[in-house]
């Protein structure tokens, strides 16, 4: 198979709990294309796992970040000038909701978990992008990851359907505001996968197997479907492609009904 060069480009992977994260399916493939990655991982509990995940990629710069906070966001893009000066892409691998708000009605969702929701999947996007704006290198790229629900109803995602309906916006309005620098922006819409924040989905499991009995391929993907197509975007195989959101979902998008055979 062909491989991607990506030697020589530096990459931030923002959201890896464990080697199930889609960000870590991310972070494998663009190491195995040769990239240099620094990671962010939300709080001090992850640091040994990142630690060890990433044992060999020797001087890999890590940061603790929690994108709710302005400063924490200024001690990565502050420290990856001083090591980098410049920065080829963004992998943005994050997104939480509160639990309550995913257990009953859309309807009943409080102000609070409403706000909770939106900041941390879809406003971090934006202050990511406005602080790695003055890094990035002409033709980098970023990268975050969107889900189907964005777009229709999917029960239980409740208010993540709506984080991920305001990140693709967003992601149509920052490769406008960033295509002016030659820096593209897209997301991932991906079908279900086995990982930390998807099991905390009421119902997963159920999703999970009525997705394989309606996609056209008849199965589920995998963390490196998803790793391929975000190596890609952030490619110069994908140098006019940007403000899209491009699916690795065994084609369950396309599909209108599900009948019995
Ligand atoms: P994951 O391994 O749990 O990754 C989610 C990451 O978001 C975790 O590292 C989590 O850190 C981080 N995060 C949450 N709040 C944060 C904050 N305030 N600051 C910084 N980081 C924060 O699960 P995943 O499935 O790979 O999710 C990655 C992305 O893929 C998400 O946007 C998700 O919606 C999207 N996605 C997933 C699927 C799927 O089926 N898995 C499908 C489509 C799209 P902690 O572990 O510390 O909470």
């Amino acid at each position: 198979m062909a491989q991607i060069d990506m030697s020589g480009k530096r990459v931030l992977v923002m959201g890896v709990t464990n080697r199930f994260s889609l960000g870590w399916a991310i972070a494998d493939r663009l190491r195995e294309s040769g990239a240099d990655l620094a990671f962010s991982y939300q709080g001090e509990r992850l640091r040994e796992t990142i630690e060890k995940l990433t044992a060999d990629m020797p001087a890999c710069p890590l940061f603790e970040c929690d994108v709710t906070m302005e400063e924490d966001l200024q001690a990565v893009f502050g420290g990856l000038k001083e090591k980098w000066g410049s920065l080829d892409g963004v992998v943005h691998s994050i997104a939480f909701a509160p639990r309550d708000a995913m257990m009953g009605r859309y309807i009943d969702t409080s102000r609070d978990d409403w706000a909770t929701a939106l900041d941390v999947s879809a406003y971090s996007l934006v202050s990511v992008a406005r602080h790695a704006e003055p890094l990035f290198s002409q033709g980098a790229g970023m990268v975050t990851l969107s889900y189907y629900a964005a777009e229709k109803v999917v029960p239980k995602y409740n208010v993540m359907g709506i984080a991920k309906s305001a990140l693709e916006a967003s992601v149509r309005y920052l490769a406008y505001d960033l295509g002016k620098k030659g820096v593209r922006v897209n997301a991932v819409s991906a079908g279900p996968v086995k990982t930390v924040a998807a099991r905390s989905i009421p119902g997963f499991m159920s999703m999970y197997k009525e997705f394989r009995e309606t996609a056209p391929l008849g199965r589920n993907i995998s963390q490196e479907d998803v790793g391929n197509l975000a190596l890609f975007l952030l490619s110069p195989l994908a140098a006019s492609i940007t403000g899209e959101v491009v699916y690795v979902d065994a084609g369950f998008n396309v599909m209108g009904m599900k009948l019995p055979d």
